[in-house]
């Protein structure tokens, strides 16, 4: 197997809602928000973790494509773990908990989005828990989000192997791909799925509405993903 390009397919992440991303216990400030969001240890400032972004399109992908756990079957609840030639979530993603794979490594790795420039805000979001007899709100949590309109810069490097070639994929617009093309095609789905369905916490409760601009691969604009 060998390495035959590697492509940096970059774009702006804008927030079109206010986007919650969890920052982990061990970052609780007495007094704080119940539930912060991720902030780099080194600044203080928010940032879009690449595993979340990777593992919103992989969990889109595979909602779309139908294909769960380690069989690739078209119900459950586990990642794709198939490793099978023809899919397109073990190929791109890497076949899940599947140590005999024969896919090689994941094509894509997702950099941390890095905020863009020098001004930012987070706001309190309070959200009640209904009491579904007494219609009482029980126990206010306010969540952290980093407001609408902020914007951060995304990198998602793609690696083509020999072994790509003869990989096909039709995208979601029905469109038949192959070889580098096709795996530059399953990114496009994936971050178009996540347009659709938002990033973070709370995306079925009016956070997490993200939109991605400016995309570009190797500098130029990107045919996979028409301005
Ligand atoms: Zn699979």
């Amino acid at each position: 197997m060998r390495r035959t390009a590697i492509h940096a397919i970059t774009f702006v992440a804008h927030c079109e809602s206010g986007l919650h991303i969890g920052g982990s216990q061990d970052e609780l400030v007495i007094g704080g928000a119940d539930s912060p969001v991720i902030k780099s240890p080194d600044t203080g400032r928010p940032y879009v973790p690449g595993s979340s972004l990777k593992g919103k399109m992989r969990a889109e992908l595979e909602k779309h494509l139908g294909r769960f756990g380690r069989d690739g079957g078209r119900d459950g609840d586990k990642p794709c773990g198939c490793a099978r030639d023809g899919c397109p979530v073990c190929r791109v993603f890497g076949a899940h908990m599947n140590t005999r794979s024969t896919l090689g490594p994941s094509r894509i790795i997702v950099r941390d989005g890095r905020l863009r420039g020098d001004k930012w805000r987070i706001e309190n979001k309070t959200e009640n828990v209904i009491d579904r007899r007494t219609g009482a709100a029980q126990h206010p949590r306010s969540n952290e989000r980093v407001v609408e309109g902020t914007e951060f810069d995304m990198q998602i490097v793609l690696q083509v192997f020999d072994i790509d070639e003869s990989f096909e994929y039709v995208n979601a617009q029905k469109q038949a791909r192959r070889g580098a093309d096709a795996l530059q095609a399953v990114v496009a789905d994936g971050l178009r799925f996540v347009q659709m369905t938002g990033l973070g916490g709370g995306t079925s409760r009016g956070s997490g509405a993200i939109t991605f601009r400016d995309c570009r691969m190797d500098g130029e604009p990107w045919k996979h993903w028409p301005a």
